[in-house]
């Protein structure tokens, strides 16, 4: 089998959880498998390159060198673990010492500037993964699983949104197939950035927070692998956020389309995108435990397997507003819920659900906090002449929202899902806001006020009895 393999943050974030990743590396090695690898920085570095910047636009350049020590000090340790005072040693660190250059001499441009552009906060952002690459291959070499690192710049070509970039399909493919199939042939292991891509013209760009595994499903896709594993610091996708639900247990089976709904609405073990390249294609992903290495993780394919469960997981994505357009007159006005998103779409924001009432009189829709001020100054601009006819009221906003999301490709057809959900919820006395199910079924979403988040959550769980093994 082709497997591409990806190592998040604490996965590579100390030397006891590097061994881990030697053994599961070299023994699907060792059982034949072709392996391509895809690294994150070391868990905190991404945190510590983002923060400095921020720091930097805002006047303070000494957080930038406190990062630094702190960075280099992490990788010093790790490799004098792996590689001891060898030349491989000192050419891996010499390596990371130039990208810390490249690192403190942004930031000092970024504090002259007092400006900090989307596009530097992605080169300083993937600076972490390109630590992350010469360790971990140093550190298979040395323990006698030939490896060699490889830039995403070079195999992932996206579009220009920076923070958030798209990728090219063929173009990735392309890239990817030339460079990462003579050196699979040839018995290497690729040890790949994850996280960074570049435009067609090599300008680096980031996939997003957590990217990492999308760059690993956007090449396995590309080289068209037999499976992705996903290695992280859980059992797999669980039925609720561990750090919200003490009792949440690892989900066997899901499929595609449960797993774009848990990981569209918060569930952080997989990046929001990074199910799309392998449904697509229909590449079977897994999520595995780098520090449990023979647990059987969680498997994703186009089936999953719902052992006679409706509802698989409940998931909470926190910082939102719920953003209403309402009026008496918006049932006259023809177009008004177009011409709402139109403005919404120009101010380049992610909208995340959507509620109409059947009496037409109000539209609303949740947005990231993050986003909510352009979003509402742009409604507002383009509506103007019904604020003032008094069609419309002003656009109302709530801050401080949470969307809940309950999953599971079981629900469809089973009756009385929604009745247990808002049941458990009113016994709570917790309040819903508002509510949306799409007609595919697989989800309903609903948002409360944030208060309530973590027990809405909790008593969701209880209520469908998920923290019983399925
Ligand atoms: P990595 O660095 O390996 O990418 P992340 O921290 O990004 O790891 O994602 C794994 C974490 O996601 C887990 O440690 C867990 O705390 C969190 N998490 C949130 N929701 C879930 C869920 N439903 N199932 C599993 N983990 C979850
Ligand atoms: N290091 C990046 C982040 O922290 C990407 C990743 O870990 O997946 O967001
Ligand atoms: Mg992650």
């Amino acid at each position: 089998m082709l497997i591409v393999m990806k190592f998040g943050g604490t996965s590579v974030g100390s030397a006891a959880a590097l061994e881990n990743v030697i053994s599961i590396v070299a023994k699907a090695r060792q059982e034949g498998h072709a392996v391509g690898v895809v690294v994150s920085a070391m868990s905190g570095v991404t945190n510590l390159l983002l923060d400095s910047a921020r720091q930097a636009e805002a006047g303070h350049e000494k957080i930038a060198q406190q990062a630094r020590l702190e960075i280099a000090k992490k990788h010093a340790e790790t490799t004098l673990h792996f590689l001891g005072n060898s030349p491989e040693r000192q050419a891996v660190l010499a390596e990371i010492n130039g990208l810390l250059d490249e690192f403190e001499a942004l930031c000092h441009g970024i504090r002259v500037l007092g400006e900090l552009t989307p596009r530097a906060l992605d080169v300083i952002g993937g600076l972490g993964e390109r630590m992350s690459v010469p360790q971990v291959t140093a550190i298979l070499n040395q323990a006698g699983v030939a490896a060699t690192g490889v830039a995403a710049t070079e195999l992932i070509v996206t579009d220009h949104r920076f923070g958030a970039a798209v990728p090219l399909i063929e173009e990735t493919a392309e890239k990817s197939q030339a460079t990462l199939r003579p050196l699979l042939a040839a018995g290497q292991v690729p040890v790949v950035t994850g996280f960074i891509g570049a435009t067609k013209e090599g300008i680096q760009t980031t996939l997003g927070r957590g990217g990492s595994d999308y760059s690993a499903t956007i090449i396995g896709r590309a080289i068209e692998a037999d499976e992705v594993w996903i290695w992280t610091d859980v059992n797999g996708v669980m039925t609720a956020d561990p750090r919200v639900v003490p009792q949440a247990h690892p989900i066997s089976q899901l499929s595609y389309a449960e797993i774009s709904e848990l990981s569209f609405f918060g569930a952080k073990v997989l990046h929001s995108q990074a199910i799309r390249p392998a449904r697509r294609v229909g590449l079977p992903v897994r999520i595995l435990n780098t520090f449990e290495p023979e647990h059987p993780g969680t498997l994703i394919t186009a089936k999953g397997n719902n052992g006679g469960r409706a509802v698989k997981a409940v998931t909470a994505i926190k910082e939102m507003s719920l953003v209403t357009v309402e009026g008496s007159g918006m049932i006259g006005i023809p177009g008004v819920a177009g011409r709402t998103f139109t403005a919404v779409a120009r101010t380049d924001t992610n909208v995340l659900m959507i509620s109409q009432a059947s009496s037409e009189q109000s539209i609303c829709f949740v947005v990231p906090s993050t986003d909510v001020a352009r979003v509402v100054a742009a409604l507002e601009d383009e509506l103007i002449r019904e604020i003032e006819r008094r069609d419309l009221e002003r656009v109302r906003w709530e801050q401080d929202t949470v969307i809940l999301a309950v999953v599971g490709d079981g629900m469809k057809g089973t009756p009385g899902i929604s009745g247990r959900l808002f049941g458990v919820l009113g016994r709570e006395k917790i309040n819903v806001i508002a509510i949306a199910q799409g007609s595919s079924e697989h989800n309903i979403s609903l948002v409360v006020a944030q208060g309530d988040a973590d027990r809405a959550v909790q008593q969701i769980h209880a209520e469908f009895a998920l923290e019983l093994p399925s």
